[in-house]
């Protein structure tokens, strides 16, 4: 159990610097953020499904949707604890409103076009059903993440032409 869990804090942090390479747009960045941004769910959540399935002696279609289903649930809730703690983000240049990671990817009205994309695979797009959606199936995983990162890329694009100016 001791080197499992070190194994799962030695992938966190792993991921962690790899997804803050793809995120520098945001100066307050958190890591649950991060992995919202990028569409990731945490690779803790992952590795304790797999620990759960592990331990049945036959794993069904049942037990998975099941586990997986747990796993939205503790991300969404991480998501929300995040919401709740009010992280003051700089103004957005356009809207004029705080700039937060759920401004960005569900708000902003400068990504119109590329949440075009995510509304392709989500009806209403909230951060909740835009989760569930990627992990309904990998085409949709790819689309939305897709999505995500251009969003994130055009963002950083913008933050530095702003510090230029
Ligand atoms: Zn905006």
């Amino acid at each position: 159990m001791g080197r499992i869990k070190k194994y799962a804090h030695m992938m966190l942090s792993v991921q962690r610097k790899a997804l803050l390479r793809v995120i520098c747009a945001y100066r307050t960045v958190s890591y649950e953020a991060v992995q919202v941004l990028a569409g990731i769910p945490p690779l803790d959540l992952l590795l304790e499904e797999r620990m759960q399935l592990s331990t049945l002696p036959r794993v069904t279609g049942e037990d998975r949707k099941a586990v997986r289903k747990e796993t939205i649930r503790k991300w969404q809730e991480r998501w929300t604890n995040l919401e709740e703690k009010g992280k003051t983000e700089p103004e957005c240049g356009t809207c004029g409103v705080e700039d937060t990671a759920e401004h960005c990817i569900f708000r902003c009205s400068v990504f119109n076009t590329l949440r075009h994309e995510l509304r392709t695979c989500v009806n209403a797009l909230t951060p909740k059903n835009l989760i569930e959606a990627m992990l309904e199936s990998k085409e949709k995983w790819n689309k939305c993440s897709h999505a995500i990162s251009e969003t994130v890329k055009e963002k950083e694009r913008m933050e530095r032409a702003s510090r230029v100016a």
